[in-house]
């Protein structure tokens, strides 16, 4: 009977594997292989057989599961106490001298050869692992989001450039020469007009695309969760929701986090979360990005979760990406669409104290790392068109900006607010992982480049032609 690696327990039994030659060890008259499949890896011994295999063979093997001798044992393998004594076996698929090995953790190879071939660093059991916790993970969040609610939409990939503060990437029109689509760096103002249209709670496992500098910690490309709701006016209506749904999806999917402790003050007493204001966050741990984790939460690698809350709505605008989205000195510090708070208000509407003016803005911030942000939305037009002014527009230039979302907010838009949590990012940190790129099947490059496809690459004369490049 043809059965799955894991599925070997029970000895005296003749059964038939398939999977790959993972390792391989040639003692005269007995040759011992381990077969691996998607379950893990069992022992299989052959007499006078399996001499010619090679590592990253697919092969079938037909047996008998035996007990190992006591001394043959490895307690650190599920299949450790058995093998499978080989009878027959088949080839299925003969492999070339394998160019990277797939065992072991696998730190210690090239970026450059592992992400060429990646399908086979996916199979290293560290990367099997991470990518299936990720999988784990995204569906607990999906039951969760669904039982309280929320409504799966997805929004468009050929876009108009939205503003969150780096570089589109661009794709050029063939129907309109000359003329180009933005890739979403967010679905922030869909998710909002999704708001206008009467769904009260959005989510998407979204995917974004920023042209920024890749680092461990960021790529190209990410996978957000991105949320909305309607009818929230406080960021305590928010963030209560998404703790619970994170908490109770992190327990199902086994990622340890540190419980939170009821410690928040009165406003925000409905977070369990800990609450710190960006004001607060600074003057005790010098960032806005704290790590509030105990010396014995770090050496056991707990995430531990703290929102950031009222940012300044404004900052000077001073290096070229601050420049992209703004033609004043100032430029929004999270993106254009959030609120201020309510005191605030008469002020974004003057352009007075633009440096005082705080935002209705949060971060979720674990283990010193930024997960996400949002923030309650300006819903109401002047309070978006001011925001604009502030950052020099004219009228005519945030009419051709956002104009859409000002005919929207006119058009009896509910007051909403949601955020978005980068799940690459939780998924990284969950995996105790360092780098993004161990949390994502086929990443780019450090340099930018795609994994196992040679991308960017040269286009041809005709569609240059095509697309009036
Ligand atoms: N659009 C924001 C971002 O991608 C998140 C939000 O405010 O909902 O960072």
């Amino acid at each position: 009977m043809r059965t799955t690696v894991d599925k070997c327990v029970s000895a005296e039994n003749r059964i038939e594997v398939v999977g790959w030659v993972d390792s391989k060890r040639d003692h005269g008259k007995l040759t011992f292989i381990d077969i691996k499949d998607h379950t893990g890896v069992l022992q299989v011994v052959g007499r006078n057989l399996l001499r010619d295999l090679n590592l990253g063979d697919v092969i079938s093997v037909y047996g008998e599961v035996k007990k190992r001798p006591e001394k043959m044992v490895n307690p650190n393998l599920p299949t450790g106490d058995r093998e499978l004594v080989a009878e027959s076996y088949a080839i299925v698929n003969k492999s070339g001298p394998l160019p990277i090995p797939t065992e072991g953790d696998g730190y210690e190879v090239s970026e450059d050869m592992r992400l060429r071939y990646r399908y086979l660093d996916l199979r290293r059991e560290r990367l099997q692992k991470n990518l299936r916790l990720r999988s784990n993970l995204f569906h607990e969040l999906r039951g969760y989001l669904r039982q309280y609610g929320f409504i799966e939409i997805e929004t468009p990939l050929l876009t108009k450039s939205t503003k969150e503060g780096a570089r589109d990437f661009i794709v050029p029109s063939r129907t309109y020469p000359g003329c180009c689509y933005a890739l979403p760096q967010s679905p922030q103002q869909y998710k909002q007009l999704l708001m206008a249209a009467g769904f009260e709670k959005y989510y998407q496992f979204a995917r974004c695309v920023r042209d920024e500098d890749p680092r461990a910690d960021r790529g190209f490309e990410f996978t957000q969760l991105d949320l909305e709701m309607a009818y929230v006016n406080h960021e305590t209506d928010i963030l209560w929701r998404v703790e619970q749904i994170l908490r109770a999806a992190m327990s199902k999917a086994r990622v340890p986090f540190s419980e939170p402790k009821d410690c928040n003050t009165k406003e925000w007493e409905s977070c369990r979360f800990q609450v710190l204001t960006y004001g607060d966050a600074l003057e005790k741990y010098g960032t806005d990005k704290p790590d509030i984790r105990t010396v014995g939460e770090k050496e056991l690698g707990t995430l531990a979760f703290c929102w950031v809350v009222r940012f300044p709505m404004f900052k000077p605008a001073k290096d070229a990406v601050d420049k992209i989205d703004s033609k004043s000195d100032w430029t929004f510090m999270h993106n254009p669409f959030s609120a201020p708070i309510p005191n605030n208000v008469q002020w974004l509407l003057k352009g007075d104290n633009i440096a005082q003016i705080t935002a209705m803005q949060f971060d979720l911030v674990c283990n010193g790392l930024e997960l996400g942000s949002g923030s309650i939305r300006s819903h109401r037009s002047d309070l978006l068109a001011a925001t604009f002014k502030i950052m020099g527009y004219s009228d005519d230039e945030i009419k051709e900006s956002v104009g859409h979302m000002l005919e929207a907010f006119d058009l009896g838009a509910p007051p909403h607010g949601g955020m978005a949590l980068g799940l690459d990012r939780l998924v990284m940190l969950a995996c105790g992982e360092q780098n993004l790129k161990e949390v994502v099947a086929f990443p780019t490059s450090t340099t930018g480049r795609t994994s196992v496809m040679d991308a960017p690459c040269e286009i041809r004369k005709d569609q240059r032609k095509e697309l009036g490049l």
